[in-house]
């Protein structure tokens, strides 16, 4: 079974590498929780703040720096050392890619090893990515392959809970929503 696994929001805490820099930088201004964010895109929640999110985003390190997501790193290095699951890192980077692309490599390199960065895939259309699952805080994955051949799990995140149609999982509850998937 080959699983691709997402970068952003899955192994890498982009929502709160964003709210560390934005409250560094802008200390006045509120920000909506994830908690209570029901909008995927970040830039989308604060529209009359385009400039300024756009500025944190692009920034340099802002990738390099994320925090790992907890568990995240144990669980890929547990699923890799299973009998039948082959796992890649799938990520797409910003359009602005000048710091994103290698700071993604950067970032695997240090939290997963120098080993890890032959299984990047970077694209911003995963869906002609042959896989069997893509594990992903997206709520809907598209592009040009209508009906992709993986199954998108959805990494649970706050703002795809009116996502009710996908298999989800976290990396507390990854085995029992994938082993039974390897078993059949
Ligand atoms: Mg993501």
């Amino acid at each position: 079974m080959r699983i691709l696994i997402d970068m952003d929001g899955v192994l890498a805490d982009f929502e709160g590498g964003f709210v560390k820099e934005f409250r560094k930088r802008y200390p006045q201004v509120p920000l909506v929780p994830a908690q209570g964010r029901s909008e995927f895109y970040i830039i989308r929640k604060y529209p009359h703040l385009e400039e300024s999110v756009r500025q944190i985003l692009n920034s340099e390190d802002f990738f390099l720096n994320l925090e790992a997501v907890p568990g995240s790193v144990e669980a890929v290095q547990e699923m890799t050392r299973l009998d039948g699951i082959e796992v890649f890192i799938c990520s797409s980077p910003l359009d602005e890619y000048r710091h994103s692309v290698v700071e993604k490599y950067m970032w695997v390199e240090n939290h997963l090893g120098r080993e890890w960065i032959k299984k990047i895939i970077l694209t911003k259309d995963k869906t002609i990515i042959n896989a069997d699952i893509l594990i992903d805080d997206r709520p809907q994955v598209d592009g040009v392959v209508k009906e992709p051949n993986w199954e998108h799990v959805l990494y649970d995140q706050p703002y795809n809970h009116m996502i009710t149609n996908k298999r989800r999982l976290t990396w507390n509850n990854w085995r029992e929503v994938l082993l039974p998937s390897l078993a059949s």
